[in-house]
């Protein structure tokens, strides 16, 4: 009563099978919406929350002053210069 359905996955854009299977096996837990992202992507995340429990993400920049590559708390944005720590210090 299921079909194999191909869905874009919400992270890298590629499509993935929801496989009839799979369908079955939500339909069975309940739950109502449909995964939305590909195995590899599942994967990647749930192994990001275990290796990052309880810290902060942290993003790769380039700074704007020196340009060397640093870390920040927070996504880099086109339209806003990031700091290393050094320059933002100097600042
Ligand atoms: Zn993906
Ligand atoms: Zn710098």
């Amino acid at each position: 009563m299921y079909n194999d359905k191909t869905i874009v996955c919400k992270d890298c854009g590629q499509e993935f099978i929801f496989t009839a299977g799979e369908q079955e096996f939500f339909a069975e837990k309940g739950f109502s919406n449909e995964p939305q992202r590909c195995k590899s992507c599942r994967d990647s995340r749930k192994q990001n929350s275990r290796g990052n429990t309880g810290a902060r993400e942290m993003f790769s920049a380039v700074c704007a002053s020196c340009g060397k590559t640093c870390k920040v708390p927070f996504e880099p944005r086109n339209d806003r210069p990031v700091y290393c720590s050094d320059c933002f210090s100097k600042r």
